[in-house]
């Protein structure tokens, strides 16, 4: 049953279960070793979706590229680096601009995270 879920996004275990919630007819997917789950859902099938479709804060380049002119956080490859992340600029009308010019091969991207604010 559980061979259609994808391991846990958080633990990477594989031990995922269906749970369903009889009074409520309502499904999810949980994990059995961290106890991530995902929210109630109407049908199994939604459940599972759901779980499959969370994902590590990467946008892969072939689903979408940035709006706005600005840095983001990117994994790239090229022959030395078959998985680098870096901070990189883009701009929608230039695509990714490496300070020095040259072109990386972008695979993925997510926004940066916000700067530490100090409480008050
Ligand atoms: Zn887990």
């Amino acid at each position: 049953m559980s061979e259609q879920l994808k391991p846990c996004p958080f633990c990477s275990s594989t031990i995922t279960f269906i749970g369903d919630d009889k009074t409520e007819m309502r499904y999810y997917v949980y994990c059995a070793y961290c106890s991530a789950s995902t929210g109630r859902r109407r049908t199994e099938s939604d459940a599972i979706d759901s779980w499959n479709t969370r994902h590590d804060g990467w946008i892969p380049v072939t689903e979408r590229l940035p709006e706005l002119t600005r840095f983001y956080l990117v994994t790239y490859k090229d022959g030395k680096h078959p998985n680098a992340v870096m901070e990189l600029r883009f701009n929608p009308s230039y695509g990714w601009a490496s300070p020095d010019g040259e072109k990386l091969n972008v695979v993925a991207w997510q926004p940066m995270l916000e700067p530490y604010k100090e409480s008050k």
